[in-house]
C-alpha cells in the first residue's frame, strides 16, 4: 500500500517536472534520482509536501541566460551563450562553478545546480546552490582568446553575482587561469576587491587545498565508506576517468595512500598503464594537459607500459575501485555491469552524475559501496566555503589546517549519509543518505521563510 503511493507520488511529481522542462534530459534524471529517495521520506512527514518543498526545490529561483561576444585572434567575431542558474539560496548565498564546454546547455546546468543544492547542504555550510557557464570550447583557443572570452561572459554576468548574493567558482573548462581572467575584469567593472569567485590564485585571495580538494575528498569519502567494512585503499587498484583538475588529484591521494591507479581518460580515449601512474607520472600528465594542454594519448607513447585505447572508457579493466572524474552519464549500465562482474566493490563520484540511473540502481541492488557525487566531491566546494570565510575575514589559513577541515568534513558528510541511508541489513544506501541528509536542512530552512 505505502509503496504503491510512493510510486504514484514520484509518478505525478515527474510528470509535473517533464511538463514543466521539456526537452531538459539531464534535469529529469537528477531530479528523478533525488525524488525516488525522498519521497518516500516525505510522505511520513506531511509538512514537506503541505508546502510543496520539493516541488519548489525543483524550480530555481531563476536562470540568466545571454549573449557573450568575443573576438578571435582572426578578428572574427564569434557568439556564445552564457547562464547562470541560481536554484536555491535557502541556506546561503548561491554557490556553485562555471562550465566551459560545448555540451553545456540549460538542462545541464540545471541539473548541476540543483545537484549543488544537496551538495553545499551536505557540507554544514551556509552555501546555497547555483551554477554557471556557456557553450564555449576552451580546447584549442589561445591564451588571449580564452581571455577576451572570460572578459566578455563576466561583463554580463558580474551584475548577477556577488560576495554575499552568488559566488561562482570552477569547474570543466574552467580552472586557475579562466578564473584569473573573469576575477580580473569583475574587480575592473566594479572596483571592488572581494571573494566574489573562488577557486582564486594565492597571490589575490585564493585558498590553499582548494585545488586539491575534490579530488582528495572523492579518495577521502571512499576511505571512509572502506573503514566501515574494516577495510584500506592500501594495495587497491582502481580506475579513475578524466585526466583534470578532479582526477589529477584523486590519483595523487590514492598513492598516497597505498592504492595504485592504472587508468586516465579524456574524451579522447583512455590510457591503461598497468604499472601504475605514480608521482613523476602524474607530473607528467600536469605538464601535458594543465601547461601544454595536449591529450592524453600521448601519455602512451611516453610510457611504454601503456596502452592507449581510442573511443573506448576505462570501465572494462578489471578494478576493486571506480573513481569516475571527468563527467556526467560516462557510466552506462552496461559499464556498471561490467565493473561489478570485474571484481570491483566500491565507486565513488568524483565527477558530477557520471553514472546513469540503471546503473546507480545496479550498484545499490549488487551492494557494492556507492558514494553519488553530492556526497563524494563535496570536498571542492567545502574548501569554496572556506575560501569565501578566509577572504571575508582577509586571513589566510595553513595548509595542514586546511587539509585537516577537508578531512573533517568529508568524514562528517559520510556520517550524515550513514545516519539517513543504514538498511536493515546494515547495507548503506549513501544515494538515499545523500539525498535526504542534503534535502532536509535545506527544507527547514524554507519551512521557516514561509511562502516565498
Ligand atoms: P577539467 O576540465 O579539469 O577536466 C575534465 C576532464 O574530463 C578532462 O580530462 C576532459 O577531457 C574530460 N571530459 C570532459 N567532458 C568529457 C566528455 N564529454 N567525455 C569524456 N571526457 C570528458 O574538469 P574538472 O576536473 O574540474 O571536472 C571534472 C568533473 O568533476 C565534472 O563533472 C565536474 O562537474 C566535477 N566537479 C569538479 C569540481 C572541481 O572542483 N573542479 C567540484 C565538483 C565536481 P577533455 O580534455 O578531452 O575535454
Amino acid at each position: 500500500m505505502r509503496g504503491s503511493t510512493v510510486e504514484h507520488q514520484l509518478e505525478n511529481f515527474m510528470n509535473g517536472v517533464k511538463r514543466r522542462n521539456p526537452g531538459e534530459p539531464e534535469f529529469h534524471q537528477a531530479v528523478e534520482e533525488v525524488a525516488a529517495t525522498v519521497i518516500p521520506y516525505t510522505i511520513d512527514r506531511p509538512i514537506y509536501t503541505e508546502y510543496q518543498i520539493l516541488e519548489r526545490m525543483a524550480e530555481p529561483d531563476r536562470v540568466v541566460s545571454f549573449r557573450v561576444c568575443w573576438e578571435d585572434d582572426e578578428n572574427k567575431i564569434r557568439t556564445q551563450r552564457g547562464y547562470r542558474v541560481q536554484n536555491n539560496n535557502a541556506i546561503g548565498p548561491y554557490k556553485g562553478g562555471i562550465r566551459f564546454h560545448p555540451s553545456v546547455t540549460q538542462s545541464v546546468l540545471k541539473f548541476l545546480a540543483f545537484e549543488q543544492t544537496f551538495k553545499n547542504s551536505l557540507t554544514g555550510l551556509p552555501m546555497g546552490g547555483g551554477k554557471g557557464g556557456a557553450d564555449f570550447n576552451p580546447k584549442g583557443k589561445s591564451d588571449h582568446e580564452v581571455m577576451r572570452f572570460c572578459q566578455s561572459f563576466i561583463t554580463e554576468l558580474y551584475r548577477h553575482i556577488g560576495e554575499d548574493t552568488d559566488v561562482p567558482a570552477g569547474d570543466i573548462g574552467v580552472g586557475a587561469r579562466e578564473i584569473g581572467y573573469m576575477f580580473g575584469q569583475y574587480k575592473r567593472i566594479t572596483n571592488h576587491f572581494v571573494g566574489v569567485l573562488t577557486g582564486k590564485g594565492m597571490e589575490f585571495g585564493g585558498s590553499k587545498i582548494r585545488t586539491e580538494a575534490t579530488g582528495y575528498g572523492t579518495v577521502y569519502t571512499m576511505e571512509n565508506m572502506l573503514a566501515i567494512r574494516g577495510e584500506t585503499m592500501e594495495g587497491k587498484t582502481c580506475l579513475v576517468s578524466g585526466s583534470g583538475n578532479v582526477a589529477h588529484y584523486a590519483v595523487q591521494k590514492v598513492n598516497h595512500l597505498g592504492g595504485k591507479v592504472v587508468t586516465l581518460s579524456d574524451s579522447s580515449g583512455f590510457i591503461h598503464d598497468p604499472e601504475g601512474i605514480d608521482a613523476s607520472k602524474l607530473d607528467y600528465i600536469h605538464d601535458l594537459k594543465q601547461v601544454r594542454r595536449g591529450r592524453i594519448s600521448e601519455y602512451a607513447k611516453e610510457y611504454s607500459s601503456a596502452t592507449f585505447h581510442e573511443g573506448k572508457r576505462p570501465w572494462g579493466v578489471p578494478c576493486d575501485i571506480a573513481l569516475p572524474c571527468a563527467t556526467q552519464n560516462e557510466i552506462d549500465l552496461d559499464d556498471a555491469k561490467t565493473l561489478i562482474a570485474n571484481g570491483c566493490t566500491g565507486v565513488s563520484e568524483g565527477a558530477n552524475m557520471p553514472t546513469v540511473k540503471e546503473g546507480v540502481d545496479h550498484y545499490i541492488d549488487a551492494k557494492i559501496m556507492f558514494a553519488p557525487s553530492k556526497m563524494a566531491n563535496a570536498g571542492g566546494v567545502a574548501v569554496s566555503g572556506l575560501e569565501m570565510s578566509q577572504n571575508s575575514a582577509r586571513i589566510s589559513w595553513s595548509e595542514e589546517d586546511l587539509e585537516k577541515l577537508l578531512k573533517d568534513t568529508m568524514t562528517g558528510i559520510h556520517e550524515s549519509c550513514v545516519e539517513y541511508g543504514r538498511e536493515s541489513d546494515t547495507y548503506v544506501n549513501y544515494l538515499r543518505g545523500a539525498n535526504v541528509a542534503g534535502f532536509v536542512k535545506v527544507a527547514d530552512a524554507m519551512l521557516a521563510y514561509g511562502v516565498v
